[in-house]
């Protein structure tokens, strides 16, 4: 990256994350920014959340800030509530999570590594990382720019490599292979071809990332622009049917049909097939995304008809028992009127409806 290209990244990070490196360098502490918030910056996207790498420790880190809280200081992290400095009124709190520079070994089937080591150095931290587009650091005072495995040329070719041998890489951590599918997706970036083969020779055979974060992964999957670019390369890698065993691989009309498709339908069009029930537990979805994807199976994938409940209907069970409806048969016809507003919303209004749930007396009532 030039010069000129170096300067104007600089200038998008928000003065907060500025602030918080001028702390570590009134110390004499190196601060990096690390992670997606660079190769976001070079996209020109919307950065997430900004991630900071330091050699400072732990320890050190906690001390340095007024708010601070723990979610991992054993693997090195600390997070720092934000706003840092006198921010505007109003401004709302921001978190950082700061990390010690670190190296990991023997990945398990855990949320995190079994073994962190603190080191002395960002190049050496960088190698750990999982993808080249994700293993670049910034120093946004000096300014000074880290790459040292070229993401840079991969971000421009949108491009995902990954840091060193991908077969070996995907095996510390076979969530990096799901991690690849989302990033193809939600970068719209293409995958090396040396990745795409390591990941089908281990296809068949390599341990399941802990559940829970497989499911974080294909959520930021599933609601990218184009999801059916990362659904068809765990389907082609074979990766898929070992995610979802219980499901049938998504067809290329169903491929065709889900980036078209509002959220909200997504998982239903992917899941409908199978044992989803299975897939929905197996995967540990939220009790409420969970209920909403059987009930949007249920309606057929009709999502209009799905959000709908009694509670829409512009008529009141009172006056609907007033009619005679009571019991089983006031759910059946709140049923057959819902449905009939899901295709004629003009057809909400209480006269309508009342005309409607008289003409379904004969059938509803005995
Ligand atoms: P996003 O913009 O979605 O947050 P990200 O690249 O910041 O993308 P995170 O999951 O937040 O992704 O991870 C932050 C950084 O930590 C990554 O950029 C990468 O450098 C490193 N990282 C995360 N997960 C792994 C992993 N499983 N293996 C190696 N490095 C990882
Ligand atoms: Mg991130």
């Amino acid at each position: 990256m030039d010069e000129k290209q170096l300067n104007q990244i600089v200038s998008f990070i928000p003065r907060e994350v500025i602030e918080i490196c001028k702390r570590f360098k009134a110390q004499d502490l190196e601060c990096f920014i690390v992670g997606g918030a660079i190769r976001d910056l070079i996209l020109g996207r919307e950065v997430g959340d900004y991630d900071l790498a330091t050699i400072a420790t732990p320890d050190t880190v906690e001390s340095m800030f007024d708010k601070t809280f723990d979610v991992g200081k054993e693997f090195g992290t600390i997070t720092v509530v934000g706003p840092i400095y006198q921010a505007p009124a109003g401004k709302e709190p921001s978190l950082y999570q700061i990390t010690t520079f670190r190296t990991e070994t023997t990945y398990e089937q855990s949320r995190r590594p079994n073994d962190v080591t603190f080191i002395p150095s960002i190049q050496e931290d960088l190698s750990r990382r999982d993808f080249t587009m994700n293993a670049m650091a910034l120093d946004p005072l000096i300014p000074a720019f880290i790459d040292p495995f070229d993401g840079f040329s991969d971000v421009q070719n949108h491009m995902i490599k990954a840091v060193g041998n991908p077969k070996e890489r995907f095996q510390e951590d076979t969530l990096r292979i799901i991690r690849l599918f989302r990033f193809a997706s939600v970068l719209e970036f293409e995958i090396d071809s040396e990745c795409m083969e390591a990941v089908k020779t281990l296809s068949d055979s390599f341990p399941l990332p802990a559940m829970e974060r497989v499911y974080d992964e294909l959520s930021k999957l599933m609601a990218s622009q184009k999801p059916h670019i990362g659904l068809q390369g765990m389907r082609d890698a074979g990766i898929f049917k070992r995610i979802f065993p219980s499901v049938p691989v998504p067809t290329d009309e169903q491929l065709a049909l889900i980036s078209a498709m509002s959220l909200d339908g997504r998982w239903a069009l992917i899941l409908k097939d199978g044992d989803y029930s299975k897939v929905l537990t197996t995967l540990r979805f939220p009790r409420k995304e969970a209920h909403w994807i059987k009930r949007v199976i249920r309606y057929n994938l009709d999502i209009l008809r799905a959000r709908l409940s009694p509670q829409d209907l512009n008529i009141s069970s009172e006056k609907l028992m007033g009619l005679g409806f009571t019991g089983k048969d006031l759910g059946k016809v709140q049923q057959y009127l819902l449905d009939e507003i899901a295709s004629n919303p003009e057809h909400n209004t209480q006269k309508k409806l009342l005309e409607l749930a008289s003409s379904f007396l004969p059938r509803g009532v005995t």
